[in-house]
């Protein structure tokens, strides 16, 4: 790994994530350390401290029953056996006078605390003091208690075992915490790359996407819920990426399809008009053509942005609570002076108001496109019957005709875009009404379904929730 792939390894959340681990991992390490350390220490002191009051009480019992000859030789018998060099006592006087004393050749000179004389005289049954000791490295802890009939016992101990005890503890301490230091960096920073693993995975194929393999999903084996949700919501993402790019593939392609014809025709005309026509008259002819030609380029161009727009579901929609009942009777009306004209007759079956919470332009646009096609497809003589009714909670609207039908062949296909059934390429139109009207049902949480027979006639129907006003 070169030096500057090292240096970047500071910025990753791998890295990041070690170190959190790494440091508390070391602070909780020094922590039960140091609570070892307190407890070793302050029970090292305790114990001693407990085992001078012992021999105080002891002093105190044999100066009381035998007399200060037993005590002399008591002291010396006890300093031998515990080691002159680390146990010294001495029997002092209320003033501080030196009444007997063990073997303190090894101890240098070891003071008199004046003030815990004091203490003892004003009423203290002992004293304790940790002192060092001129001349030696160690401290030691002196007791000064009263055995009773005027007599003190200063009883001395050097700390030796308590230094020891902090050496060995530091020694311990030093190589134990350089072990746990290397080990916690390693474990976190292999605890740090399993848990990130899979994020890993999830950048490989961002990267693969990035470079167009659209069709890459992540596949992870965790079980750890937020993987998995961002697994799952990564893969929805791209599921839906790939269905607009396949969307505005195929509208791209049906546009460059349905623009050529159109096209040809115009500069066909414009072709023939220049090469043979002289008179006015045809160029007014060509000019009304090319404006004719191209109102129907512009209709199907704005009605194919509202299908992708829908589609997508970016429709710029205002939802408001609307009646749906009043919407439909109102294209029933906008309708019957053309339908009567082909001799179609409309059969509203509207009564009431039925609100439903959607985009009036929206389902306005729907509910027309369905009914420009009943009245379009159907011979004169023939009926439209538009329904519109509550139905568990929904609401339905249906446009029945008696018109042409469509074939079963026809049938799957009719909603998608530019789809036109062979036996309707005689009636102007674009093909995408239907696909819009299906879009913008689908916008409002609705859906459409189509049943028809070819020849008797055929019957669209919009299923839309009644959703709240709060939503
Ligand atoms: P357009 O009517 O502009 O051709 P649409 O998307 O509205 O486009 O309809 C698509 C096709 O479905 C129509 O070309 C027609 O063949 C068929 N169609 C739609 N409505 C009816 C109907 N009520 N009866 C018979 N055929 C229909």
């Amino acid at each position: 790994m070169s030096l500057r792939k090292i240096f970047r390894l500071r910025h990753t959340l791998a890295f990041r994530l070690t170190l959190w681990y790494w440091g508390i991992f070391t602070i909780s390490s020094v922590v039960a350390f140091l609570v070892c350390y307190v407890l070793g220490t302050s029970g090292m002191s305790e114990h001693r401290d407990r085992e001078f009051l012992r021999e105080l009480t002891e002093f105190s019992s044999l100066l009381a029953s035998k007399g200060m000859d037993d005590v002399k030789s008591a002291i010396v018998h006890e300093t031998e056996s515990g080691g002159v060099a680390d146990i010294f006592m001495r029997v002092l006087s209320p003033k501080g006078d030196l009444l007997a004393s063990s073997d303190t050749s090894s101890w240098g000179t070891i003071g008199i605390s004046k003030a815990a004389l004091e203490r003892i005289r004003t009423g203290a049954t002992h004293v304790f003091e940790t002192s060092p000791i001129w001349g030696y490295r160690h401290e030691a802890r002196i007791l000064y208690g009263s055995i009773g009939d005027d007599k003190i016992l200063q009883l001395g101990e050097m700390m030796a075992d308590d230094e020891r005890f902090k050496e060995v503890f530091g020694k311990i301490f030093g190589t134990t915490m350089a072990g746990l230091m290397v080990f916690a960096a390693l474990i976190g920073w292999f605890m740090a790359r399993w848990a990130l693993r899979d994020i890993e995975e999830v950048t490989k194929t961002a990267l693969q996407v990035s470079k167009g393999a659209f069709e890459q999903r992540v596949h992870v084996k965790a079980k750890e819920e937020e993987v998995q949700k961002l697994t799952a919501t990564f893969n929805g993402m791209l599921d839906r990426i790939e269905a607009l790019i396949a969307g505005m593939r195929e509208m791209s392609d049906n546009i460059a399809h349905e623009l050529r014809s159109p096209l040809a025709r115009i500069r066909g005309v414009a072709e023939m008009t220049l090469s043979t026509g002289n008179s006015m008259n045809e160029y007014e002819e060509m000019a009304a053509n090319t404006i004719e030609e191209c109102d129907h380029l512009l209709k199907m161009i704005n009605t194919m942005l509202d299908v992708s727009e829908a589609e997508a579901g970016a429709s710029k929609l205002s939802f408001e609570q609307i009646d749906m009942a009043s919407i439909v009777r109102d294209a029933c009306e906008l309708y019957q002076p053309s339908a009567e004209g082909k001799g179609v007759t409309i059969i509203p079956k509207i009564s009431g108001s039925l609100p439903v919470y959607g985009d009036l332009h929206g389902l306005r646009r729907l509910v027309v496109n369905l009914l420009d096609n009943a009245v379009k497809y159907t011979p004169a003589g023939g009926t439209v019957t538009v329904s519109v009714q509550e139905h568990q909670g929904q609401v339905l609207i249906s446009v029945d005709d008696t018109g042409v039908g469509i074939s079963e062949d026809d049938l799957p296909h009719i909603f998608s875009r530019f789809y036109r059934c062979d036996r309707s390429r005689s009636q102007a139109g674009i093909g995408l009404g239907l696909s819009l009207a299906k879009a913008i049902a689908r916008n409002h949480g609705g859906n459409m379904t189509v049943t028809s027979v070819l020849g008797q006639g055929s019957r669209f129907t919009v299923v839309l929730p009644r959703r709240p006003l709060s939503h």
